[in-house]
């Protein structure tokens, strides 16, 4: 494991997280939306994700403008975020599959969307969101640069803390009781919360 086959894999995630996301983007643009909370904030915050995890990554890979960043490249590290890195693309296609045309990559509220409990979202609120923090730790084990190795977890940091709040009041807005229900037994990104008592 040398720093180039490292900043290849970062590389091939990218690629791949693309093609696991572009068939649910195609096809949810059929689907109305019914109402949006996607506003300056959230534009901005999108933004800075783009340009955290994958902009940095590719100028990085492109160029040898960020190179006076770098550091010494641990292969353990390499070989460490390799391991996250698999982990977060496997979580990442499961949380599309089990959300299937109820994603969105804003907060949004479809025509006819439904309150997804199973598969992945069992036992955690944010399957999704857990996929993108495994992505962020693995480019900071792949990448041993300063600038672009720690990109996404800020960028990534920030929306996760300022998105999530709004999200899951968006969540109990539109379901409810059923909502509250289920993160009593669920966790945030963690695969377990308060389990109700059995009675
Ligand atoms: N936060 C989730 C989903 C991210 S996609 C995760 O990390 O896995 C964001 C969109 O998913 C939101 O706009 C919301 O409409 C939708 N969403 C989030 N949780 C959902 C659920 N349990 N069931 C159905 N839709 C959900």
């Amino acid at each position: 494991m040398d720093r180039t086959l490292a900043l290849g894999i970062l590389l091939a995630a990218i690629l791949l997280s693309s093609l696991i996301r572009t068939p649910y983007a195609l096809r949810r643009r059929r689907i109305k939306i019914n109402s949006s909370d996607k506003d300056l904030q959230e534009r901005i915050l999108l933004g800075l994700a783009g340009l955290g995890m994958m902009l940095l990554p590719l100028v990085y890979a492109a160029t040898s403008w960020l190179d006076f960043a770098d550091y010494g490249f641990q292969p353990w590290a390499g070989w460490a975020g390799s391991f996250i890195m698999m982990a977060a693309m496997w979580l990442f296609w499961r949380s599309h599959h089990d959300l299937g045309d109820n994603w969105s990559v804003t907060l949004e509220i479809r025509d006819q969307q439904g309150l997804v409990t199973h598969g992945v979202y069992r036992s955690m609120r944010h399957p999704m969101y857990a996929s993108i923090w495994l992505w962020c730790i693995a480019q900071a084990l792949l990448v041993a640069n300063w600038l672009v190795g720690p990109a996404g977890l800020v960028a990534f940091g920030l929306m996760y803390w300022l998105r999530v709040p709004r999200e899951e009041a968006m969540m109990l807005r539109e379901f409810g009781n059923e909502y509250a229900q289920y993160m009593q037994r669920s966790g945030r990104i963690l695969p377990f919360g308060q389990h109700p008592p059995a009675h």
